[in-house]
């Protein structure tokens, strides 16, 4: 076994704190990464404290991680020693079944999607653990490449919040001529911001946070709007062919479902813990639908990592100590997070 060094809640009112723990030896598919940044995904607070469903403890949370590879198994021909990679939300599944084989991964039919942490190894008992640490070992097909032109800092948190944005917007076919909202600016909310500038939308941001306004133009909004303003909020009535709508809490599915024109979409990517409500009038009206998605698989999550690097497209990002996680999640929680906690490993 390795040992490896990182930062553990033993429950969910618990706080993180250093801990260290065992990861296998590498196998002949395996990568063995020296973890250099692992972002802060509000999933991991969720997560952390069992908001969604009981957790496996001690957690280990993080899953939007960059390193450097320092060992390869005896069969891996896609990868060299010192490479550059990248894990996200899933380390392993069946990699066999009609979902797998089509690269949708965190739809693995077997129901053997093995996330990087919060999650048990296919063997049905051994779990796993994230990228709050020094060391991963990850099959090599849940190992990406990652480009060395852009700051690595930046782009750990596209391995989940890059991927988690960038997925339905493909899927939809979100681009020129779309009028597109962006809900809540956090994380996941300037990622989608600056794909869906990419591609070429009219991109609003709709948050709670007026002092966000300039922000949000520098990442390529080109309008805002303080969702807390019900003047505001009036004028946007059948306006927006999409929202993506990143909010971690819960919130009034009503008053945003009315935003859209005729046969717009309100995609949720934000997972608050209590079920979701709405009037089935706010759907009717306009024939609006509301969809979700979940992250994206890998497959796709390498082309929107190739797609950066080719635009420039990073993480506007915090860089932290590992002893700041407990605080950083705190200001996550208030919304204060300029868009992403990134933990600097090599403060472990
Ligand atoms: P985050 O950085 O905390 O951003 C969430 C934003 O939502 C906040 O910055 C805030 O933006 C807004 N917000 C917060 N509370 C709100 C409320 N009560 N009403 C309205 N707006 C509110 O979180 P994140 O890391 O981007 O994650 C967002 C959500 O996506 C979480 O639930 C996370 O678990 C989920 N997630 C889902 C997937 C997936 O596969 N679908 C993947 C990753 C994460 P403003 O200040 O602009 O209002
Ligand atoms: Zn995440």
């Amino acid at each position: 076994m390795i040992t490896a060094k990182g930062y553990a809640t033993h429950s969910p009112s618990d706080k993180l704190k250093p801990w260290n723990f065992e990861r296998r030896e590498i196998g002949p598919n395996d990568v063995k990464i020296e973890i250099l940044f692992s972002g802060v995904c509000h999933s991991d607070i969720h997560q952390a404290r069992s908001e969604w469903f009981p957790g496996i403890y001690p957690m280990v949370p993080g899953h939007e991680i960059v390193g450097r590879i320092t060992e390869i198994g005896s069969a891996i021909t896609k990868f060299k020693i010192n490479q550059l990679a990248g894990v996200g939300c899933m380390v392993d599944s069946c990699q066999q079944c009609n979902n797998c084989q089509k690269g949708f991964e965190q739809f693995c039919e077997v129901g053997k999607t093995v996330f990087t942490y919060n999650s048990l190894e296919k063997d049905g008992k051994t779990p796993t653990y994230g990228g709050y640490s020094n060391i991963i070992v990850v099959n090599e097909n849940f190992v990406l490449s990652v480009s060395d032109k852009l700051p690595l800092e930046g782009v750990a948190p596209l391995l989940c919040a890059g991927i988690t944005t960038y997925s339905p917007i493909r899927k939809w076919n979100i681009g020129k001529g779309h009028k597109v909202a962006v809900l809540g600016l956090g994380g996941l909310g300037h990622m989608a911001v600056k794909f869906a500038v990419a591609f070429g939308a009219e991109v609003s941001v709709l948050s709670t946070s007026p002092d966000k306004e300039q922000d949000a133009y520098k990442l390529g909004a080109h309008n805002f709007y303080h969702t807390k303003d019900e003047e505001q909020v009036k004028q946007l009535t059948n306006q927006f062919d999409f929202i993506i709508d990143t909010v971690s809490a819960a919130h009034n599915y009503d008053m945003y479902l009315k935003m859209l024109a005729a046969n717009g979409v309100q995609i949720l990517v934000g997972i608050p813990s209590t079920p979701i409500q709405f009037s089935g009038f706010s759907l009717l009206t306009n024939g609006r639908s509301i969809s979700a998605s979940s992250i994206g698989g890998i497959p796709e999550t390498q082309e929107m990592l190739d797609f950066c690097a080719l635009h420039n497209i990073v993480s506007d990002i915090e860089l932290i100590n590992i002893n700041y996680i407990n605080e950083a999640y705190e200001r996550v929680l208030k919304s204060d997070v300029k868009y992403r906690f990134v933990i600097d490993c090599s403060t472990l």
